[in-house]
């Protein structure tokens, strides 16, 4: 039997800045990941991380809450927000020492970008290749701390014993193997959930794994039904452009060469907050002011040297898409789904209700982004929030004996996968996958109403249960069996899309990413509240609304930019 004192599932930002500080904190800390750490989404980030670093303008730590608060539509929790805001900084400088290449300015000092919604220029950055940059700087500290990774091992339970997180199951995918991995404390940064959609920015393996083990074991999601589409995808494959572009000063045009955003964010522009973004392109298009279905995005008049310098990438993979090049044609741009908004509830700390359970990164909800997060806090809350968790996780670890060994879960699921190998005659997973696709990418994107969602929520119903009677999985071989891991990933990404379609029919209000359009107005009397989703036996979530927003400094004003 594998045995640590703390166990961090997922090897992304969250992942491994939470296994570095345990390291630094003298625990005994392992990682479990079902692909080798710097291969997480983390690594596909493009545009920078956030922080009060006043290097190009006067900003502060305050600044920095208000933006964020006010992005989050007024539903993120005002506390977390000012506590992540505060420790930003610090993290940044923290990265800096560790030997993280920032771009610079001519001075040397770290180099910041604007970005949507920001007061201030405060998104640091790594030319367009952010993620990658940070990823590998603590990949570095994992070596160097000799932190134990298993890798290609995927996380299917948590167990739970005597009322307290006991650790996890999982399956060696390189033997077909189940193992049981006990820890005193159990972190989850298993990253988001955009495979739930058709189109979406996100990696393969961003299929709500860490979401849906914690809501089968119990512990409730919170504000799923915020989902973010990012106002700049290619239409060829729904791959990301930067919002660093708009950000180094692209434009969005219609079909009459009009910089549309003026139109609705009349100080802001293109760098509005990326609901209002993604909600006017989508408006453009509905009312034919498209370009074969797309708006786009140009980059022109930036010239050739700054778009090599400081966007390479996405020039290269709109170039591979689309044939074109930035530096001489505008691109073809449409929102697609980007960023998991809800999560694993938990509290400042990462902690959930079930002591020794945490999460961190995208899988949590803090929450700090309310619903609508802005470009750049997402890396930034991965590792303020990776080491916030593993510092509460060592104290925890400190204050308990040792914990029971859940051989009983271990036992349950062997049985399960047993039984679904065992079973010849059903639908295959990707087919069930392929349904909830398409209801999600037709129900439950950017614009919504009562018709849409309540066909959505019961089509996704009808996939759930035909999942639990009748997936089967073809291949049957125990040595990397990808169709059995797929139909795992299947099986948590139907969860979270119920979750998501049941709060957003039952949010009678727009706010943030939610924009419903028979509730065209945000109703703080009623919905300034969060939305808890709690698993039923055979039946949609029980939601409950019991958790209030914490608002400390900021009242809720009207959002406009
Ligand atoms: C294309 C793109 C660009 C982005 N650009 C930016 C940006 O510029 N700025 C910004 O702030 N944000 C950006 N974001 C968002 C941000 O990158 C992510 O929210 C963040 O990196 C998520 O990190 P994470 O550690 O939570 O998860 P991930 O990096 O997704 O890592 C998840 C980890 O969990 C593991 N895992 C998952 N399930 C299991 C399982 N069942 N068993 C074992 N292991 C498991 C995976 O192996 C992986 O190691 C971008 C996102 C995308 C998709």
């Amino acid at each position: 039997m594998i045995k640590h004192d703390v166990v961090v599932i997922g090897g992304g930002l969250a992942g491994m800045r939470a296994a570095v500080e345990a390291a630094e904190r003298g625990a005994d800390v392992a990682i479990v990941s079902k692909m080798h750490p710097v291969r997480s989404h983390s690594g596909a980030a493009q545009g920078g991380i956030n922080a009060a670093l006043g290097n190009r303008e006067e900003d502060s730590p305050a600044s920095h809450t208000f933006d964020t608060v006010k992005g989050s539509d007024y539903l993120g929790d005002q506390d977390a927000i000012a506590a992540m805001c505060e420790d930003a900084p610090k993290q940044i400088i923290w990265l800096e020492h560790r030997g993280c290449i920032f771009s610079r300015l001519p001075d040397g000092r770290i180099a910041q970008r604007p970005f949507g919604g920001a007061g201030a220029p405060r998104t640091c950055y790594s030319a367009d290749v952010t993620g990658l940059v940070i990823l590998h700087t603590l990949w570095e500290q994992l070596e160097r701390f000799g932190v134990k990774v298993y890798e290609e091992y995927f996380c299917t339970a948590l167990a739970i014993e005597d009322g307290i997180g006991s650790g996890v199951v999982a399956y060696n995918m390189r033997n077909g193997e189940l193992e049981l991995i006990t820890a005193k404390a159990t972190i989850f940064a298993t990253g988001g959930a955009g495979r739930m959609y058709a189109k979406t920015t996100n990696g393969y393996a961003s299929t709500a794994d860490g979401m849906s083990i914690a809501y089968k074991a119990g512990i409730p999601l919170m504000d799923m039904e915020f989902m973010q589409f990012h106002p700049t995808t290619l239409k060829e494959n729904g791959v990301l452009m930067t919002e660093g572009a708009r950000g180094e000063g692209a434009y969005l045009l219609n079909s009459e060469g009009e910089r549309f955003m003026f139109k609705y964010a009349p100080n802001k522009g293109e760098l509005a907050s990326r609901d209002v973004v993604s909600r006017a392109e989508w408006t453009e298009i509905l009312e034919g002011r498209g370009v074969d279905g797309c708006v786009l995005l140009d980059m022109r008049h930036l010239g050739r040297e700054k778009i090599l310098e400081r966007l390479p990438q996405i020039r290269e993979l709109a170039l591979d898409a689309t044939g074109k090049d930035a530096i001489d044609d505008p691109i073809p741009i449409l929102p697609g789904a980007h960023y998991t908004m809800g999560g694993i509830e938990t509290d400042k700390f990462g902690a959930t209700r079930v002591p020794g359970v945490y999460a961190a990164g995208e899988c949590a909800c803090v929450s700090v982004h309310g619903s609508n997060r802005l470009g750049g806090n997402s890396l930034l809350d991965t590792i303020v929030f990776g080491a916030r968790a593993a510092a509460h996780a060592v104290d925890y670890i400190k204050s308990i004996g040792e914990v029971r060994p859940s051989t009983r879960t271990l036992q349950s699921e062997k049985d399960r996968i047993a039984a679904l190998l065992a079973r010849s005659k059903g639908t295959r997973a990707p087919i069930l996958r392929r349904k909830m696709n398409e209801t999600m990418s037709a129900n439950t994107f950017i614009f919504r109403n009562e018709k849409d969602l309540a066909s959505g929520v019961a089509e996704l119903e009808a996939v759930r249960k035909e999942f639990d009677e009748s997936a089967i999985v073809m291949d049957k071989s125990k040595t990397f069996n990808t169709d059995l891991v797929s139909t795992f990933e299947t099986d948590f990404l139907i969860d979270a899309a119920l979750c998501l379609a049941k709060g957003a029919l039952e949010r009678k209000e727009s706010r943030g990413a939610q924009a419903r359009t028979d509730y065209p107005e945000r109703d703080d009397a009623n919905w300034l509240k969060h939305t808890l989703a709690f698993r039923q036996e055979n039946a949609l979530p029980r939601l409950d609304y019991s958790r209030a927003v914490k608002i400390t400094d900021f009242k809720p004003e009207v959002r406009s930019y």
